[in-house]
């Protein structure tokens, strides 16, 4: 008798993690993450099929999320700033304009290379929370407003300086 064992490809890409628990139904347009439930993964960026799926939260680069902010999209819950090793951390300007384009709370989350998150915005916005224990000077260690104990950076730091810090 042969037996056949079917190995499952693992599934491939970072495992997005939403700020809020449950997530709502998210539109993440970015590659290499994988969907759940909730959340499903549009490689491409925005499109038909993105639309049809009618996200109430979205979650992208901050390049992908001006170019949305040209469409007259009405989300009900939050935008998802991706920002990577490299690039500068959110802005006030920029924050700005995402609240002009989706009226919704703006939530950043650093990634790694790999996608892998380093540290995320709280509903209490009062800096990122580091997802990987370490310590530094800079972190702010007082407990948070929304609960949450883990340290966080200031918001608008560089990624490099982050990066830095969990070496
Ligand atoms: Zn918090």
């Amino acid at each position: 008798m042969i037996i056949r064992i079917r190995i499952r490809s693992r599934a491939s890409g970072a495992t997005f993690v939403h700020p809020m628990d449950p997530a709502p139904r998210t539109a993440v347009l970015a590659r290499g993450f994988r969907g759940s439930k909730q959340v499903r993964v549009f490689a491409q960026g925005w499109d038909s099929q993105a639309a049809r799926f009618q996200p109430a939260s979205i979650a992208a680069p901050f390049d992908e999320l001006v170019r949305l902010a040209k469409l007259d999209l009405r989300l009900e819950h939050s935008v998802i700033v991706f920002t990577y090793e490299g690039q500068p951390g959110l802005s006030y300007d920029d924050r700005e304009l995402l609240w002009r384009a989706f009226g919704v709370p703006v939530f950043e989350q650093r990634l790694g290379p790999k996608n892998e998150l380093l540290a995320m915005e709280c509903e209490a916005h009062s800096g990122l929370h580091v997802v990987h224990g370490f310590s530094g000077a800079r972190l702010e260690s007082d407990v948070c407003a929304c609960g949450n104990r883990s340290p966080r950076l200031p918001r608008g730091p560089r990624v490099e300086e982050l990066v830095e810090l969990l070496a």
